[in-house]
């Protein structure tokens, strides 16, 4: 096998990446790239200014990652942004009406000779799954993932995340993608020039400018105004999986105490988030045409926000189309963000699939040839790691059991061959197959099932036949050394005031 030199490599190095779009994808891109001196490349980000979804207020423990390859301060990043905490997720009504089930990060309880709590608590399921876990006890009592002194295993885990503002995030990434010297051009890419192979070899604006570039990810959003230039045709649905095509979003004032938690309720056709932020709480309505006109779904909306709304802020209605596309990367062009593909926002996966598409994009830079091989990989890996997102936040509807006509359509959706065996194999067995690192665990796919009452047939055999007053005494100890570990942990309110500053004006309940 030919090894080739560092010279040659240097020669056929990318050295110019163009982004087409400055919402949070393309700052996203930028910001991390522009981290990475030794790649020395010159970036230029393309936008028109007119403006984003600019929703994308929760996220996953994979941010703390992204802190990380910036190389910043998580509390500077949270006042830049008016972060709070995330512990997990509660579901409100999914399973049905009146019922509470929740996803936390992190695993739940702690492992039993190096083995997974799950099966051992499988052996007796009387007391929920999720009141195991200590994000779950953390969570209900309003508690931060940062001690005052020390660490504690939350943060040892790396298991939080955070809402912010998705406005003021998207211009913070800027700011930082600025400063590490990317070049920030104002316009609305028109055309394209490309050589006689197909590759890419400008971008032409409004004014006629022409951008040239080795490289160019488009995140120009639902649009995908690059992508669907050189590869039309590459869209793959997945409105018979998932039928909510439409969003209104509001927002309510910010409650006295901040929960460390996103809540999503189950309304009747779909289901509402209220993501709390330093200050303000948003909303908003994830809903199926199908089934409710825009109208309605505002009155709904309205209803459940109830007096915390706030009139001042318009709502705003968005409509989306959720799936993605076949090849995310074709030629010399990759797609991040909306214009790569969108899963509902049930789970919060957005950013972390932009992050990805761009953490991935970094382990496969190749020389400036862009070959079929290395697209190939690139284009594997995306896939499974959307189609794992896209089976992980539609099984939070088959496990439904609302009578709501919407309800009982999103039980009757197609289900894609690896969640029908990965399902099939959990009821025999309580056992799940491998999972992409970069997508949902087999944590969260325990809380979720188990939250929603979808119990195996059996529990594994060491499980079931280990001594089961040992067991008894293991989880009382859990429960025990989690009561313990809250008393270490300060409020959630307390923290932020830390981190904020002067406490805000907030609305008692
Ligand atoms: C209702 C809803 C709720 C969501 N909630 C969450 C959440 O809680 N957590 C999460 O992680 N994700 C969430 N997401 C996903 C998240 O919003 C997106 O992943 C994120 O905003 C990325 O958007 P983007 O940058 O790809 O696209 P956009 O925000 O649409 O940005 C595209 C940019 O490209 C520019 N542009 C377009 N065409 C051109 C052109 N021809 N020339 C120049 N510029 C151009 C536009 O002006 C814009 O600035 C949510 C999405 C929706 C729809």
């Amino acid at each position: 096998m030919n090894h080739t030199s560092s010279a040659a490599q240097r020669s056929s190095q990318i050295r110019d990446i163009v982004i087409a779009g400055g919402g949070t994808a393309g700052w996203i891109a930028a910001a991390l790239l522009s981290a990475q001196p030794a790649l020395s490349i010159r970036l230029t980000v393309i936008d028109d200014e007119s403006g984003g979804v600019g929703v994308g207020e929760a996220s996953i423990p994979s941010l703390l990652r992204l802190l990380r390859w910036l190389r910043v301060d998580e509390f500077e990043f949270m006042r830049a942004c008016d972060a709070t905490w995330k512990l997990g997720i509660q579901f409100v009504d999914w399973l049905q009406p009146g019922h509470t089930c929740w996803h936390m990060f992190g695993r739940c309880g702690a492992e039993i000779d190096g083995r997974d709590f799950f099966p051992f608590w499988l052996t007796d399921p009387s007391q929920s799954y999720h009141s195991f876990s200590l994000h779950y006890a953390a969570a209900i009592a309003g508690k931060s993932p940062h001690s005052t002194q020390g660490s504690n295993p939350l943060i040892q885990q790396g298991a939080y995340a955070f809402h912010m503002d998705a406005g003021k995030f998207a211009g913070w990434l800027k700011s930082l993608a600025l400063s590490n010297g990317v070049r920030h051009v104002s316009g609305r890419m028109l055309d394209i020039e490309r050589d006689e192979q197909g590759h890419v070899k400008a971008l032409v604006l409004n004014d006629r400018t022409v951008i040239s570039g080795d490289l160019f990810l488009d995140c120009s959003g639902l649009a995908a105004s690059l992508t669907s230039r050189i590869l039309p045709a590459n869209w793959q649905s997945s409105s018979d999986r998932l039928l909510c095509d439409r969003a209104v979003v509001i927002r309510s004032t910010a409650r006295s105490q901040i929960p460390p938690f996103t809540s999503s309720q189950a309304l009747s056709a779909g289901w509402m988030w209220s993501i709390p932020l330093q200050n303000q709480t948003g909303s908003g309505y994830v809903y199926s045409s199908q089934f409710v006109n825009d109208e309605s779904a505002l009155d709904e909306v309205i209803a459940a926000v109830g007096r915390w709304r706030n009139p001042d802020v318009e709502p705003r209605l968005l409509q989306f189309s959720t799936g993605r596309r076949r090849r995310f990367w074709h030629h010399n062009v990759i797609s991040a963000g909306l214009a790569a593909g969108f899963v509902e926002p049930l789970e919060s996966s957005g950013l972390h699939l932009i992050q990805t598409a761009v953490e991935e994009l970094l382990r496969y830079l190749p020389d400036a040839t862009c070959g079929e091989s290395v697209q190939q990989a690139y284009n594997r890996t995306m896939a499974r790691i959307f189609d794992e997102v896209l089976d992980f936040v539609q099984l939070h509807y088959l496990l439904s059991r609302r009578n709501d006509a919407f309800w009982q359509a999103a039980r009757s959706t197609v289900i894609s061959e690896d969640l029908q065996h990965r399902l099939q194999l959990y009821r025999e067995t309580g056992m799940l197959d491998e999972l992409h690192p970069a997508a949902f665990p087999d944590a969260s796919y325990y809380f979720l099932l188990a939250g929603m009452q979808q119990l195996p047939e059996r529990s594994s055999l060491l499980a079931a036949n280990a001594d089961q007053q040992t067991l008894r005494e293991i989880r009382a100890e859990m429960l025990n050394q989690n009561r313990n570990m809250l008393r270490e942990l300060p409020l959630h309110e307390e923290m932020l005031q830390r981190v904020h500053g002067t406490a805000s004006k907030r609305m008692t309940p």
